[in-house]
C-alpha cells in the first residue's frame, strides 16, 4: 500500500499553504472554461478527520434509487434505469444511468458489467440525437450515493466557454431550461433508445 495518508498529505498541503492555510490560487482563472471572475482565493484546507463518510444507501440501506425503483425512468431494461433529474437544470441533458439492482461498481456482476460499454455508448448517442449537442460528458462520481450511477452530462455546442469539466458547473449557473423543451429533450433520448 503506496497511498498517502491523509495526516501527511495534510502536512505537506501546509508546508506549501501560506499562514491562513490557505494554497495559492491556481491559475484557473486564465482558462476560458472557469465560470467566476473577480478576486478569489483557496479555503483553507482542514484537517482529515478519523473515517470516511458513509455513502448515502450504504450497504443498500434506506437506497433512494432502490426505493423509486424505476418510477422516475426514461428509459429502462431489466437491468438497467436511465434517470433524468427531478427538474430542468442549465444543460440541455443531464440522465444518471444506474443498475436496478444495489450494486456499486468494484461488486457489479459480470454480466452487467459486460453491458455496461454497449449501453454507454447507445445512450451517449441518444442523447448526442436531440440535437444542438457538442459533447456528452460521461462522468462517475461516487461520493453521494454509494448505487451505481453514471452522469451524462450533454453540454451545449458552439459556446466555447461551456467545454470541459466546468460543463458541472456551468449547469448550476446557466437558467434551467424551459419545461417544455426539457421534456422534449427527455422524450427524444427516450425515443432513440426504443
Ligand atoms: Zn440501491
Amino acid at each position: 500500500m503506496t497511498g498517502e495518508r491523509a495526516e501527511e498529505l495534510h502536512e505537506r498541503a501546509l508546508a506549501a499553504a501560506d499562514a491562513d492555510g490557505r494554497l495559492p490560487m491556481p491559475p484557473v482563472d486564465e482558462w476560458e472554461t472557469f465560470p467566476f471572475e473577480g478576486e478569489l482565493r483557496v479555503r483553507p484546507l482542514e484537517g482529515p478527520v478519523d473515517e470516511e463518510r458513509p455513502r448515502l444507501g450504504a450497504d443498500g440501506a434506506d437506497c433512494r434509487r432502490c426505493a423509486l425503483g424505476e418510477t422516475d425512468a426514461i428509459w429502462s431494461d431489466e437491468r438497467w434505469l436511465l434517470v433524468p433529474l427531478d427538474r430542468p437544470s442549465g444543460l440541455p441533458v443531464v440522465l444518471v444511468l444506474q443498475p436496478r439492482a444495489h450494486h456499486d461498481l468494484d461488486d457489479l456482476p459480470d454480466e452487467l458489467a459486460r453491458e455496461l460499454g454497449p449501453l454507454v455508448q447507445r445512450i451517449e448517442r441518444a442523447v448526442r440525437s436531440v440535437g444542438e449537442i457538442g459533447r456528452v460528458h460521461v462522468c462517475r462520481w461516487g461520493d453521494g450515493s454509494e448505487h451505481l450511477h453514471f452522469w451524462f452530462m450533454a453540454r451545449p455546442s458552439r459556446l466555447p466557454q461551456v467545454v470541459g469539466s466546468f460543463a458541472a458547473i456551468w449547469d448550476d449557473i446557466l437558467p434551467p431550461l424551459p419545461e417544455e423543451r426539457w421534456r422534449e429533450n427527455l422524450a427524444a433520448v427516450a425515443a432513440a433508445l426504443r
